[in-house]
């Protein structure tokens, strides 16, 4: 039986919905008044329209989930498509309204277009065209859209992992990041999300005497926690191997063929890669790159005495620390223990380990061919990324993630400065040609038993 082709209307239908998601303003954290909540009820209402059951589901008030499912006739566990709906502040400096979901030299604007309501839009759209062609799927096809990921998933993937397993529980999940072009060296790749650091948020404390500020005790904690700020700062963590990040940088160097051909093993040893990155300018990739070569600690959050004559018992420094794949906790908090020396304490007060889908996996391919379908100069490559998205919620209930929102940006368009940058927007031919990527993967992961016609 074959899955039917991707009719026309399908594909309007998916940039009116992303026109309607874009002009709602799910900015978190929000405003009064504000939250994600009428984009989840329009994301619901479009599934009901067709028949499809939609539930809203909230960790707080106006914080709507719209979890919905298309039920399949085989065997095989549930798909996820997964799109957080919140987005960041949109920020100064933007040359259109980022609410307002113009229209421009072919391209829409708005806060959301690139991350992510493009997917949340291509999704539904899919649904929407399925249920309407009387397509059942081999399998369930689940969609999340979700709140509250920009601020760290608790009242969206997280709130529905713990408290909605059995709605959301998935063999694959297809999310965030990837499925964008990435114009490099004359080529066209396609970077596909398979592993993301994870976070160990740490406090480090200084103990000493307290006194007054006139007539300082010799043991002040705030000079003590000032050295641990300094040497943390001025300190790289040791380069480590991982796996994804080393698969990541040999099909990149592959795919740009020429000399860099020859430099895929660097990926293998990190430490050399991290040396000849220090040669090279400042910039997004280049810090992007050394993330992905070790686990970072970046000191941001400094609390001494509350009041300028007292000097205080206790002096702390909150930090930012990633973990590349393959680490723990315990390696992380060896290596703080390194730099800082004893006599500070350490405290782990936030962990996520990393999110990992080992290669090779049949999905990747899936994935991977379903890209080159649409489009067969485009070269998909495994990413991975130094920060963190839903993924790590839908692991935890067994899902292997990919980060998989297919749209075909023209060259110059750089999809980095895009992602919470001014100006966002999606070119609308590429969110169409996206919508058939998805479309073609949705076919080969989930094509059907059969179909009503
Ligand atoms: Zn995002």
């Amino acid at each position: 039986m074959i899955f039917p082709p991707l009719p026309p209307a399908a594909a309007d239908d998916a940039v009116a919905l992303l026109r309607a998601l874009l002009r709602i303003d799910t900015t978190n954290p929000p405003g009064p008044g504000g939250g994600e909540g009428p984009a989840a009820e329009l994301c619901a209402a479009a599934l009901r329209e067709v028949g499809i059951e939609a539930e809203i589901l909230e960790a707080a008030e106006g914080r709507g989930n719209v979890v919905a499912r298309l039920p399949g006739a085989g065997a095989e566990p549930p798909l996820l498509l997964c799109a957080h709906l919140d987005v960041v502040p949109a920020g100064e400096g933007w040359t259109r309204g980022p609410f307002a979901a113009e229209e421009a030299g072919g391209f829409l604007y708005g806060r959301g277009a690139l991350d992510m309501k493009n997917f949340a839009a291509q999704a539904v759209a899919s649904l929407r065209a399925m249920k309407k062609l009387e397509v059942t799927p081999r399998r369930d096809v689940v969609f999340a859209g979700v709140a509250d990921e920009e601020e760290g998933c608790g009242l969206g993937s997280e709130f529905l992992v713990d408290r909605y397993p059995e709605k959301v529980r998935a063999a694959a999940a297809w999310g965030e990041i990837g499925g964008f072009t990435l114009h490099l060296a004359g080529r066209r790749f396609v970077p596909i999300q398979v592993a993301e650091k994870g976070l160990c948020w740490v406090r480090l404390r200084a103990r000493g005497e307290m006194g007054h500020g006139s007539i300082a005790p010799p043991d002040n904690a705030v000079v003590r926690i000032g050295r641990a700020v300094a040497a943390v700062g001025s300190a790289q963590l040791p380069p480590h191997r991982s796996p994804p990040v080393e698969q990541f940088l040999r099909a990149l160097t592959r795919g740009a063929g020429g000399p860099a051909r020859a430099a895929g093993w660097i990926g293998a040893t990190p430490g050399l890669l991290r040396l000849l990155l220090s040669l090279a300018p400042d910039g997004g990739v280049r810090r992007t790159m050394l993330a992905l070569l070790s686990n970072t600690a970046t000191p941001t959050e400094l609390r001494g005495s509350g009041k300028r004559n007292v000097v205080p018992a206790e002096a702390s420094l909150g930090i930012d620390g990633r973990l590349l794949p393959g680490q723990t906790r315990e390696s992380f908090v060896a290596e703080l223990r390194e730099i800082v020396g004893e006599g500070i304490e350490i405290e782990v007060e936030r962990f996520r380990p990393p999110t990992v889908t080992p290669l090779p996996h049949p999905m990747f391919d899936l994935l991977a061919g379903a890209v080159r379908a649409v489009d067969p100069e485009a070269i998909p490559i495994p990413y991975v990324i130094p920060g963190f998205t839903d993924a790590g919620s839908w692991s935890r209930l067994g899902a292997a993630c990919f980060g998989f929102t297919p749209v075909v940006l023209p060259k110059g368009l750089d999809f980095a400065r895009l992602y919470h940058g001014v100006d966002e927007r999606i070119p609308i031919a590429g969110f169409r040609q996206g919508l058939a990527m998805l479309w073609e993967a949705l076919a080969r992961a989930a094509g059907p038993l059969r179909t009503g016609h």
